[in-house]
């Protein structure tokens, strides 16, 4: 499954204390025409590196805390000895560092078939066609913004097709292991699809190839 394609820390280590943006493993054009490059320069450079320098600025009072790598943090959010606003700030902004950093590299054009999570979906799913039914409709239907999300639920493996508000990440408290997301902000696609997220979203299986 995928967990061993994203072994290790997805963010990177933090540098000199402070959380650092992950460079994308492939060009701003890389996913066209199916992901343009204006939006994924904005959306690597502008969008991501705002929500790692928020991160920083919760951070600053916590020094405790700097350098640790996002992952953990999230592990062990609500355990963290920070004032509520800064959890908020961590869960928001570390959420968005960190998703961010995983569905970079979902996209990589270099990314190989996943066999096993392939027959673990057909197992759970029917097939993979019926996956991506379920999971589109449910990327389609989240109001607001937010991320869709396949996931393993901690407590007993089950796979399941989750979505998650603003930046919530499925680490959190360790509820969830994630597999595969879709941001369905509208940042992360309204230069191209408009108002059209379900024409984004079918766009988007297109650079997936882990499926
Ligand atoms: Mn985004």
């Amino acid at each position: 499954m995928l967990s061993t394609h994203m072994s290790g820390h997805p963010t990177g280590s933090a540098s000199g204390g402070k959380q650092t943006l992950p460079e994308l493993p492939y060009a701003y054009d890389a996913l066209e025409p199916y992901i343009d490059t204006k939006t994924m320069e904005l959306h690597h450079s502008k969008h991501h590196q705002a929500y790692v320098d928020k991160l920083n600025a919760a951070l600053e009072k916590y020094p405790q805390l700097q350098g640790r790598p996002v992952e953990e943090l999230l592990l062990d959010l609500s355990n963290l000895k920070v004032e509520e606003a800064d959890r908020t700030a961590i869960r928001n902004h570390g959420g968005g560092h960190y998703n961010h950093s995983l569905f970079w590299k979902y996209m990589d054009p270099a990314n190989k078939k996943d066999e096993l999570l392939g027959k673990e979906l057909v197992s759970v799913f029917g097939s993979v066609d019926e996956f991506k039914k379920q999971f589109n409709d449910s990327a389609t239907k989240l109001f607001g913004s937010g991320w869709t999300w396949l996931v393993r639920d901690t407590k007993n493996s089950k796979l399941v097709i989750q979505n998650f508000k603003l930046q919530d990440a499925p680490i959190m408290d360790n509820l969830y292991q994630p597999l595969l997301g879709l941001d369905v902000w509208e940042h992360a696609y309204y230069l191209k699809y408009q108002n059209k997220r379900p024409d984004y979203i079918a766009a988007w299986w297109n650079v997936i190839k882990l499926l």
